[in-house]
């Protein structure tokens, strides 16, 4: 689950991380309430769960409560890299002498934490990664010892702090990594961490992941994860206790059990197809989940075609065809093309259904890899099939 700003500025409070004073804001006058509270030059940033607003112009400074107002009418309602801001954060604006990076990650592969600092942070931190590496210090992070005095100063030293911000950066760094374990993060990460001009260390950013697997031992989770909005489809699968995932391609995807689902992928992906979502629905799926699963698919107006793929096993192929069938009845609007490849508990059955219902745009195919060419080759010159909601 990734924070927005906001969210991972709170965190940072429970910690003792130093942070800005401020508020988040749903509306402009909101945000000219906060501003005026605060007093003087305020910053106002777009809250949105992906980095470069600044570079976006989602972040801008106020003078005054009235700027702020007019700053938020600007954010707000602004498309940030597909991403609506719907709420600002509005800060008192910070005296920067200098913008430092830091964060803390997991990294699976060396079986360790990795701790990076570079005195190059800001927004440009992503070039500096790609053009002069060398100037970002990484330090592996024991998961035995944790953090330790050694490590943050190799990763000051290397990373090129200088030393009138080794002491505040330290602190910062400390209660960063404290955090970090505490809340059971996957990636904390502080760009900018400033050194104001009264010689304080601060989180100006913060960038927080929280790995989904602690939710039942970290009651906070729910709390925070009810404030993030779920993609409409996803919403919907909520719900309706579907197993989707949105993907970004063209192509729907049905199969039964979590394995064929996944490959059912990669092989729409060889035929030279883009998925449109994950969906696995399941052992035992009747004709009414086959149902929610096609009118949710078509919800999203990317997709072109639906490729049904399943092996009946529990699930049985003649109540999946009536489940098709079935929702062709509901949504009769939908004339984007669905290709079925039925296999296993009475496929034959399940054919003979489809056959008989003779509909224009269902067509069948006896291999998995022949079912993915056919749905992908019936995507070529078609606008979006997806339904008006
Ligand atoms: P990001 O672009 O999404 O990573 O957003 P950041 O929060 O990192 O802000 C981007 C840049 O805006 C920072 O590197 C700062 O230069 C600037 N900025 C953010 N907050 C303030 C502030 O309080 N005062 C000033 N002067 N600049 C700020
Ligand atoms: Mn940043």
């Amino acid at each position: 689950m990734d924070l927005f700003e906001y969210q991972a500025k709170e965190l940072f409070r429970r910690y003792g991380i130093a942070v800005p004073d401020g508020r988040v804001a749903p509306s402009a006058a909101a945000a000219e309430k906060v501003a005026a509270k605060l007093g003087g030059r305020v910053v106002v940033k777009a809250q949105v769960q992906v980095g470069g607003r600044g570079k976006a112009g989602g972040i801008k400074l106020a003078d005054d409560a009235a700027g702020a107002k007019a700053a938020a009418e600007q954010i707000l309602g602004m498309d940030i890299k597909g991403h609506k801001v719907r709420k600002v954060l509005v800060e008192r604006a910070g005296d920067i002498k200098a913008e430092f990076y830091g964060s803390f990650m997991l990294d699976r592969t060396a079986k360790a934490f990795l701790g990076m600092v570079s005195s190059k942070g800001g927004v440009d931190i992503e070039e500096v990664a790609a053009t002069d590496p060398e100037a970002i210090a990484r330090v592996h992070i024991s998961p035995l010892t944790g953090v330790m005095p050694y490590h943050l100063r190799r990763m000051l030293y290397d990373g090129g702090i200088p030393k009138e911000a080794h002491k505040g950066a330290t602190v910062l760094l400390e209660t960063m990594f404290r955090c970090f374990l505490d809340a059971d993060a996957s990636l904390v990460e502080v760009n900018p961490m400033v050194l104001t001009g009264d010689g304080n260390v601060i989180a100006l950013d913060a960038k927080v992941s929280l790995d989904d697997n602690a939710a039942y031992r970290q009651p906070l989770y729910e709390k925070l994860a009810a404030e993030i909005p779920l993609p409409k489809q996803e919403k919907i699968a909520k719900e309706k206790n579907l197993n989707y995932v949105k993907l970004d391609g063209t192509i729907g995807i049905i199969g039964n059990g979590a394995g064929l689902t996944m490959s059912t992928l990669d092989v729409v992906a060889e035929a030279g197809g883009a998925p449109a979502n994950f969906l696995d629905i399941g052992g035992g799926a009747n004709a009414a989940t086959m149902a929610a699963g096609i009118d949710l698919i078509f919800s999203d107006r990317k997709v072109k075609s639906l490729f049904v793929n399943i092996f009946g096993g529990i699930t049985r192929c003649d109540e999946v065809a009536k489940g098709i069938l079935g929702a062709l009845d509901q949504l009769p609007d939908l004339k984007a093309p669905i290709v079925v490849r039925l296999d296993g508990t009475n496929a034959t059955e399940g054919r003979r259904i489809l056959e008989q219902a003779a509909r224009a745009n269902i067509s069948r195919a006896p291999t998995m890899l022949e079912a993915a060419a056919t749905a992908v080759a019936l995507t070529k010159g078609r606008g979006a099939g997806g339904l008006k909601r």
